[in-house]
């Protein structure tokens, strides 16, 4: 089995997880999705309803946005790898709707067994968190967007590079927060072209070690 199948062999799979309760009000899994060789992932925290509905991540107008902001850099979502912490959608019942909620510590967990087998298959170089839940379950629960954006790590079980910046949903929602869109639509921009950026030169020296022995 190479690569490609062993990724659809686990998208397989995940979509009969009963590992945690969110396997009762799924309407269906939503897996990694992208290119299973790049060297750039970006993880964030979850499904949104778009998302469960299309069976992709990053659709609805927090994917456009992506869209956009992976365009400015010259990317296209075909040519990175996008996932989530958890496999299926997390909402609470609120006014007759279901509202996105923060995925619980234990779904995490749950879930980590589908997200670490898709980092050790990907392999990837760099990883970008988007928002608060991926960047303090993946690099550290400590970590604080508002003063460690940007900054890389490299001590965690999941890529030799990890850094974090907004997730495209909270950067639609600034103007609602008091918050300037434009520049939190110019940081992701930038924490992007600093990931590329970062999976580029990693992939350069490499390859410059493989000459070099
Ligand atoms: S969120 Fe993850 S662990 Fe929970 S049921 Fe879905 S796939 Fe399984």
């Amino acid at each position: 089995m190479n690569s490609v199948e062993k990724v659809e062999s686990i998208r397989h799979q995940v979509q009969f997880c009963q590992d945690c309760q969110l396997a009762r009000t799924r309407q269906r899994t939503v897996f990694g999705s992208g290119n299973p060789a790049s060297k750039l992932m970006i993880v964030a925290e979850g499904p949104s309803a778009r998302d469960e509905q299309t069976g992709q991540p990053f659709t609805g107008p927090a994917g456009v946005l992506l869209d956009d902001v992976l365009a400015e850099n010259q990317l296209s979502r075909e040519q990175v790898w996008l996932t989530n912490l958890l496999k299926c959608r997390a909402f609470v019942w609120k006014d007759g709707q279901s509202n996105n909620r923060p995925p619980k510590s234990s779904e995490i967990r749950s879930c980590n067994r589908w997200l670490s087998q898709e980092v050790s298959l990907i392999a990837p170089t760099v990883i970008l968190c988007m928002g608060t839940p991926a960047a303090k379950f993946i690099i550290r629960p400590s970590f604080r967007l508002a003063k460690e954006r940007g900054i890389w790590f490299s001590d965690n079980g999941y890529a030799p590079f990890v850094s974090a910046t907004y997730n495209p949903a909270y950067v639609l929602r600034m103007p609602g927060l008091g918050k300037d869109f434009y520049q939190g639509r110019r940081l992701l921009v930038e924490d992007i072209a600093e990931a590329k950026l970062k999976s580029q030169e990693v992939s350069v020296k490499s390859q410059l070690n493989l000459f070099l022995d």
